[in-house]
């Protein structure tokens, strides 16, 4: 991807209210799985917040103390934007960082959070680079693009050979938790509301404004096309594929 498209992405995405498949249903119900609540004063680390989904909800929900980074500065402004609109400024501190070279010290965190994000590093580098930051006892939960059967079609099999690798079955993403040195304590998968009433269907609707804010240009059209073929994939696959919610402690 060059500097123009990623100019272009950030602008179709910044506005959005989540830049990846979730819900706060399913964000809640993954607190439950984890045990979180307002019994104690966490400190929790949201790491590719985009605009922050799940960290204004984490902020509402918990009583906690939240670092939500980033490597998009623009999204960072925004989630900044809400925060302040919800009177939550005061329990989110913003980090623009990449999730790769993140400044944390050991022990530092009781809870880290990932929605969307932890394919950009690769879902074994993210949970083996992370479980230093967490305090024993701690939790991390994250969502990653996960296989919902061993069998699956060959034509969406070979396009995700190509995007992501490292999709799998849920039963050898758990697998690399413990390796990496965390029990598991849960898994479920995004039902495709996630996926189409709250992420695809409030895209389709910028696809216009989008495309007029950026005079119908070949690269604006680029992206929408782009849009359009993961969404036509996801409507035609929805059986075989979603991000699969993980919970697991560090013991
Ligand atoms: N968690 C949010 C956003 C998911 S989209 C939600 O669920 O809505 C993935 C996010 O990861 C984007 O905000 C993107 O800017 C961020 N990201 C991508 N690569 C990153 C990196 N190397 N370091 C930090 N953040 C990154």
């Amino acid at each position: 991807m060059d500097g123009l498209q990623l100019q272009l992405l950030i602008d179709l995405h910044k506005h959005a209210a989540r830049q990846g498949p979730g819900g706060e249903a399913e964000t809640k119900r993954a607190m439950e799985l984890a045990g979180l609540d307002r019994s104690c004063t966490l400190k929790i680390a949201d790491i590719g917040c985009g605009t922050g989904a799940s960290a204004i909800l984490l902020a509402k929900e918990l009583d906690a103390a939240i670092t939500a980074v980033d490597f998009l500065p623009e999204f960072l402004e925004e989630l900044q934007a809400r925060a302040h609109d919800n009177g939550l400024e005061g329990r989110i501190t913003t980090l623009n960082c990449s999730m790769d070279s993140l400044p944390f010290s050991d022990e530092e965190y009781d809870v880290i959070w990932s929605e969307g994000a932890i394919y950009n590093m690769g879902f074994e580098a993210g949970v083996s680079a992370w479980y230093r930051f967490l305090k024993p006892g701690g939790k991390l939960v994250v969502s990653e693009l996960t296989w919902l059967s061993n069998v699956r079609p060959f034509d969406l099999q070979s396009y995700w050979e190509k995007e992501y690798p490292q999709i799998d079955v849920a039963s050898s993403k758990i697998g690399i938790l413990e390796r990496y040195g965390y029990s598991p304590k849960a898994y479920f998968p995004l039902p495709p509301h996630c996926w189409i009433d709250n992420y695809y269907r409030p895209m389709q609707n910028r696809f216009n404004e989008f495309l007029e804010q950026h005079g119908q240009t070949v690269h604006a059209k680029e992206i929408v096309e782009w849009e359009k073929d993961e969404i036509a994939l996801y409507e035609k696959h929805r059986d075989y594929y979603s991000y699969g919610v993980y919970v697991a402690k560090k013991l």
